[in-house]
């Protein structure tokens, strides 16, 4: 009997798709049958069906799939008119796709900081970084948790700027009782394969309660056409596919059973973990329901504590090592270290622990006895 191969048997991932498929592989195995059946794989009934559905879901008019999350930011900013030469405020401490979408569109990323409790953009942040070239919020929904979008509204509406949230990770989350993705002019979607609803491939989406936004994001996404063989504008191919689509509407049935079984781990960790010296957990704001796309605590020498955690076979990661602001990609943007002092602080502090539907009381338990075992 040797420890590696007992070892090898209880590892605990941070994220287990094949529990889920398990539970759902009929249903899926159904679905992709009726697309091989058709033989139709491009912008056909299932894309259709899944963006009437996901328009519904979360409560708004309009939905238009595209072909990852980074290509509905870009679409979604494209269609707010984000060009070259325009400033868009960016939260520095999240994915990089986030500022990338704008910079990729010749407009510039202007870095705010974060609220430390929450790792969402800080409302009190955003008037100072405001210019006469700025031209939209980029708010992002990190871990799961809505930013506190009622003062990020305000602002922009007082200086009459879109508002496009990334809700890559928060599908199914709620603020003051409406769901993310529905409350700015635009709203993203990833459908990355570890998101809350993630395909089994790329996919993306975008979200909108207007029409005329709805029609150029169709266009945009189709090489500017507004039919079929006819371009007024310069677009591209992003365009989401049938199969994810039905791979999709299969789990958008299961969503809101996983995010609350997403809660009760959480739940659950609170518990364990609130007594362990030096850790915070994640803390959620009043009017916010989190979906906990991400179960991440603040612990000191975090580094140890994720080797520590690495020998006893629990996989963590470290959602983000690096501010956005100080990558390497915008250091001719100027910026240096001290100047977002939360958000790098939170790059030095956070660790995401195993999260996902399927995570059962002993693996939380046992994730818990080793950060406290850890941090002895
Ligand atoms: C995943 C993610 C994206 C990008 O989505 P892709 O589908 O991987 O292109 C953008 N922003 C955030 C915050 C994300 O987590």
């Amino acid at each position: 009997m040797s420890t590696t191969a007992n070892q090898v048997r209880t590892i605990i991932p941070t994220v287990d798709l094949r529990a889920q498929y398990d539970a759902i592989r009929e249903e899926i195995q159904a679905a992709l049958r009726e697309v091989f059946d058709s033989q139709q794989f491009i912008l056909g009934p299932q894309v259709q069906a899944l963006e009437e559905e996901l328009a519904r879901y979360c409560g708004a008019k309009f939905a238009v799939g595209a072909a990852s999350g980074t290509d509905a930011l870009i679409l979604a900013l494209r269609a707010a008119g984000i060009s070259p030469g325009d400033e868009v405020l960016v939260p520095s401490f999240t994915y990089i796709a986030t500022a990338e979408s704008v910079s990729l569109l010749g407009a510039r990323p202007v870095f705010v900081d974060i609220q430390p409790d929450t790792f969402t953009l800080d409302p009190a942040k955003l008037e100072s970084k405001i210019t006469s070239r700025t031209r939209a919020i980029v708010p992002v929904h990190l871990y799961g948790q809505p930013a506190d979008l009622d003062p990020i509204l305000q602002i922009a509406g007082k200086h009459e700027l879109k508002v496009i949230e990334d809700n890559a990770q928060a599908i199914g989350a709620t603020y003051k009782g409406k769901r993310t993705g529905s409350l700015g002019d635009l709203g993203c979607l990833s459908f990355y394969p570890t998101k809350n609803l993630g395909a089994y491939g790329d996919g993306g989406m975008v979200l909108t309660d207007s029409e005329e936004l709805s029609k150029r994001l169709r266009s945009l996404r189709s090489h500017g056409e507004s039919r079929k063989y006819f371009s007024e504008e310069q677009g591209w191919n992003s365009r989401l596919d049938e199969m994810q689509a039905a791979i999709l509407r299969v789990k958008l049935r299961h969503l809101d059973a996983w995010n609350a079984a997403r809660r009760a781990n959480a739940a659950r960790y609170d518990v364990l973990l609130a007594s362990v010296p030096g850790v915070a957990t994640p803390r959620v704001a009043p009017g916010a329901d989190h979906v906990f796309h991400q179960y991440t605590i603040r612990v000191p020498r975090r580094d140890s504590v994720q080797k520590a955690l690495a020998g006893q076979g629990i996989a963590t990661t470290v959602y983000y090592p690096t501010p956005v602001h100080l990558q390497p990609i915008y250091s001719s943007l100027g910026y240096h270290e001290g100047d977002l002092p939360a958000s790098e602080r939170a790059c030095r502090e956070v660790l995401s622990l195993p999260m996902y539907a399927e995570l059962s009381r002993a693996q939380i338990e046992r994730v818990a006895a080793a950060i406290k075992c850890a941090l002895q």
